[in-house]
């Protein structure tokens, strides 16, 4: 048994090489005995093979006593499906060994997500802060939390800006990050930012990173990390989710009650297509890594592409040494600046098996213009602030065959 290489009782290991969420899974199966099929934690002689998918709004209990311990226990009992389900509990263990078995909550989407965290965070903070870009509804809810709160909100370049704005506020502040950011892929320093900020309350947005390519046990460092399953965990563009994970028992309860109360939980049917997009995830990963960099290497061989952004490398070259130390890989997303001569609103509207849509990390080609599209809305002063116009392009990876994508590419790149 030892020299086997599953053993659900070893540490991941995440500084040497990405693990496998085959084999998370699997040691979660091992240690929890909950196998994938079984509704209910155990394995009989004979179990099926994919979850089973429980409708029931409520459980029945056969006496008081049991009631009486399910209410005692309620974090991991299923009494009432606003609160929790078996299928959500056993899609939590994933999540949870995927952060080194942190608490893991999961929501109706990555915003539901972000919002508990942000309930969670905010209650005794002097501001909130965010550094670098994010996701555009983030940003509408984080400033619809401050004012809510009657506190103040800091957007701030880089973490030495927010050391200078943030001088007569102190320690107590809540900071939040998405790494790496929408669209131009830049990572934040999150070791830093904890040992600048010791006091701060720290919430991570990973969505773009996908699962377990973080090498520095972000969960240790931030207070709550958040994501959207909706992109690369779910990877199918069929479902919406979201999770946050927390080391702290106090976090989790909180966010357990805001979800309780809100109503934001992960239906069944949603959980039960995670599940099974988590269970080829690393076999898709790998493709889409493998495409991206086909398509890295015909962007920086190409004449009409001016600036490409990636985790790390090219224009965030600049990043490389932080991106080596805290992610295994950059990913499937892409952003791109085209040439002056190309017009990107033409010839976007040619492409054969690229799809025009607003999300990434799937196992589709998706392509935007972020200023038309998840920018869509901004001033074009602001859009100018942001560094983006409609030749910037991102591009999101899937597993189509990469002539397929460089072939669109080519009608891209059209003049
Ligand atoms: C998509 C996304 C979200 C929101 O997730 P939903 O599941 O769509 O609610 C939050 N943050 C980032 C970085 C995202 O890309």
């Amino acid at each position: 048994m030892n020299s086997h290489p599953l053993n659900p009782n070893r540490l991941l290991n995440t500084s040497m090489k990405k693990p496998s969420i085959t084999e998370i899974i699997n040691n979660v199966h091992l240690s929890k005995e909950t196998s994938i099929g079984s509704a209910h934690g155990q394995r009989g002689p004979s179990s099926p093979l994919a979850p089973s998918i429980n409708l029931s709004s409520a459980n029945e209990f056969s006496t008081l006593e049991a009631l009486g311990s399910a209410h005692s226990n309620r974090f991991d009992s299923v009494r009432y499906a606003r609160d929790t389900s078996e299928l959500i509990i056993q899609t939590e263990r994933y999540i949870s060994a995927i952060h080194n078995n942190s608490h893991a909550c999961l929501f109706q989407s990555g915003m539901a997500a972000l919002d508990a965290a942000l309930t969670t965070g905010a209650h005794d903070t002097r501001a909130i802060a965010v550094i670098g870009s994010a996701y555009r509804k983030s940003l509408n809810l984080i400033k619809l939390k401050a004012s809510e709160r009657s506190i103040e909100f800091i957007q701030a370049s880089s973490i030495d800006h927010l050391r200078q704005c943030s001088r007569s506020l102190g320690q107590k502040i809540l900071i939040f990050i998405e790494t790496p950011s929408n669209p131009f892929l830049r990572l934040q320093d999150v070791g830093r930012i904890k040992s600048l900020f010791p006091e701060a309350f720290i919430i991570a947005d990973i969505t773009l990173q996908g699962l377990a390519n973080d090498k520095i046990n972000l969960e240790t460092i931030a207070d709550i990390v958040v994501s959207s399953c909706t992109k690369y965990a779910g990877g199918h563009n069929d479902l919406i989710a979201g999770y946050a994970v927390t080391r702290k028992l106090e976090q989790f309860q909180s966010l357990w009650e805001f979800r309780s109360m809100r109503g934001c939980i992960l239906d069944n049917l949603s959980a039960y297509l995670l599940i099974r997009s988590l269970r080829t995830y690393d076999i898709r990963i790998d493709r889409q890594l493998s495409n991206a960099s086909g398509v890295l290497k015909y962007l920086a061989e190409s004449q009409k592409v001016s600036h490409t952004y990636y985790p790390g490398m090219h224009e965030n070259a600049n990043q490389h040494s932080l991106f080596k130390c805290v992610q295994h890989d950059g990913g499937s997303v892409v952003t791109f600046r085209l040439a002056q001569s190309v017009d990107a609103t033409k010839t976007i509207n040619s492409l054969l098996s690229t799809k025009m849509a607003p999300s990434f990390g799937s196992i589709d080609t998706l392509i935007e213009i972020p200023a038309l599209m998840s920018h869509w809305g901004k001033s074009p002063e602001e859009l100018e602030a942001i560094g983006l116009d409609n030749n910037i392009i991102r591009l999101s990876i899937g597993l189509e065959p990469l002539h397929f994508i460089l072939s669109d590419l080519n009608l891209l790149l059209q003049e």
